[in-house]
């Protein structure tokens, strides 16, 4: 079995890296509002400007308190390059607010694969028939136990699994990457521990 991991930024358990807390849609946006369930949520799919707060460090994973868009530095993106990490394109972000020594980029990812909702204890009691938003049986933060159905994973080393984009997931070999280029503010945990509290990255 092959070893899947949770990315993201470690803002929440280390101190001192800014964080984006304001975003500015410099692209087309992504409009989820729907007028059947109710169900709201947009934001760009491309560009977009922040402004940033809470530190004096810029980091290489970058924290978007706004909304869960991924924002990394340049160098992770020539790393990821550089090894030919798939599963990704990436859109320039602007800091506005303060005058940034790192450029930063909007990462959207584009590998997938299907959720084991039976193993992570998931029943869907509901899909909206317009936005195919989906109800669970129980809170989606209840679930400490992400799984995926390996055998419907595309093969790119960043992808996300259906129902959940705000997740994202990543191969062994982003993981090393992020050793051996030093990537700051990176958090990589084993997938199984994606949503549990307390987790020491492996990066
Ligand atoms: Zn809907």
């Amino acid at each position: 079995m092959k070893r899947f991991y949770h990315i993201s930024d470690n803002t929440l358990n280390s101190r001192g890296w800014l964080y984006a807390y304001k975003i500015y849609p410099l692209s087309e946006e992504q409009v989820n509002d729907c007028q059947v369930c109710g169900r709201i949520g947009r934001y760009p799919k491309r560009e977009f400007a922040v402004d940033v707060e809470g530190g004096k460090k810029f980091p290489d994973f970058m924290m978007c308190a706004a909304y869960p868009l991924m924002i990394v530095s340049k160098d992770v993106i020539d790393a990821w390059k550089t090894e030919g990490i798939s599963g990704f394109s990436a859109y320039p972000v602007t800091v506005r607010n303060m005058s940034s020594p790192k450029e930063y980029y909007h990462v959207v990812v584009e590998g997938r694969c299907e959720p084991d909702l039976e193993k992570m204890g998931f029943k869907i009691v509901k899909q909206c028939e317009s936005c195919s938003a989906v109800t669970y049986d129980k809170p989606i933060w209840s679930n400490d136990n992400f799984a995926i159905k390996e055998e419907t994973w595309d093969g790119k080393d960043l992808f996300t699994a259906r129902y959940f984009p705000a997740i994202v997931l990543c191969s062994e070999r982003v993981l090393e990457t992020a050793k051996k280029y030093k990537h700051t503010n990176c958090r990589i945990v084993p997938l199984e521990d994606a949503q549990k509290i307390g987790v020491k990255s492996l990066v």
